[in-house]
């Protein structure tokens, strides 16, 4: 099959003769894919009440809970199930669905809507931009905006406020700033999404954000600040891998560093990095290059080894990266 990535994507066409529908979206899910799976969810059970939406995600982040229905997302899966179609959502690759990936698979058709810039239009139909915000302003462009509900709004916007830093990163756009105004005329209490999903913390994951800072470090001539958490700090503070969120991009606010690097043990000898870049380094491609992926400025990957190991392998590669990028200065 043609592997394309279409500007056109017609919801409607797509979903013309679905009885039932799956939506997913990757592992470890974030603001921004609640939001676009929850929105979208809101949406289908509105606007197309002959078909069966169901929403298939990991754990749902208690904070996310605000948002109306998540206590209906389905965390298992039933192997045989056969799904007419399967939406993938702000998933750059099938494997980031994790659990839901058998259903990807057996579905009879397939849509992917994202914004990663590793993306490469792994299903049957992919609407993919890398330079939108989030996949949930995506769902905003591609839904009737005049029968767009409340729940659906309060969904949509919490996943553009996750992804853009609360309008914040170089990813917000005029389109973003339209999108949230459009949102929020839909009734929606835009301040309380934002303190209670974004910037609310318990108080294990302020004392977990304190040890990483406190443990952090300057590295590559002050270009770099990197941190790692342990297994045994996770136990001690009783943290679940989602109330780490949010180190990585306090770490990014040092003032002079290029890059964070934000590692967690999730094995002996296993751990979940975090990346991210003020603009002059390209986070994705290091990731990338180690088997994971993500946006320019902000990217994940999984690696093997000791702590030592995964931060000289990827500082090795952000040294080739800065260093390309004074080769490029001088000449001009
Ligand atoms: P985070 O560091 O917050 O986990 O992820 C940053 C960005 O990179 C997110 O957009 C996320 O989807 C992506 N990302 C994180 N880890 C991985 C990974 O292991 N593989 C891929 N393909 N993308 C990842
Ligand atoms: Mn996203």
């Amino acid at each position: 099959m043609e592997l394309k990535n279409s500007m056109n994507i017609i919801l409607d066409e797509i979903l013309k003769g679905k009885k039932n529908v799956a939506l997913g979206g990757h592992v470890r899910p974030d603001g921004d894919c609640v939001g676009s799976c929850m929105g979208l969810y809101h949406y289908l059970r509105e606007q197309y009440p002959d078909i069966t939406a169901d929403v298939y995600l990991e754990e749902v982040p208690e904070a996310y809970s605000i948002i109306k229905d998540t206590d209906e997302v389905k965390t298992q899966i039933d192997d045989s199930a056969v799904y007419d179609l399967f939406i993938c959502l702000d998933c750059g690759d099938a494997q980031r669905l994790g659990f839901s990936r058998t259903l990807f698979e057996h579905a009879k058709e397939t849509l992917c809507i994202d914004h990663h810039v590793s993306n490469d239009a792994f299903a049957d139909h992919n609407y993919i931009v890398p330079d939108a915000s989030s996949t949930s302003e995506l769902i905003y462009r591609m839904i009737d905006k005049e029968k767009i509900s409340l729940a659906c709004a309060e969904a949509l916007y919490m996943g553009i406020v996750h992804d853009t830093g609360v309008f914040q990163y170089s990813c917000t756009s005029p389109e973003t700033m339209e999108a949230a105004a459009e949102l929020m005329r839909k009734g929606i209490n835009g301040s309380e999404i934002i303190d209670k999903t974004y910037y609310e913390k318990s108080y294990i994951q302020n004392q977990i954000l304190g040890r990483a800072l406190l443990e952090s470090m300057l590295i590559m001539d002050k270009q770099c600040i990197v941190s790692v958490i342990r297994q045994k700090s996770m136990k001690f503070f009783q943290a679940k891998p989602s109330d780490l969120e949010g180190i990585v991009s306090q770490l990014r606010q040092t003032k002079g560093v290029e890059v964070a690097i934000f590692l967690h043990e999730t094995a002996p000898h296993q751990f979940k990095v975090s990346l991210r870049s003020k603009g002059r380094v390209n986070v994705s491609e290091i990731a990338q290059f180690f088997g994971g992926g993500g946006h320019v400025r902000a990217a994940g990957v999984t690696m093997e080894g000791s702590s030592h190991d995964v931060i000289n392998n990827i500082t090795a590669r952000i040294a080739l990266q800065l260093k390309h990028d004074e080769e490029q200065d001088e000449k001009q």
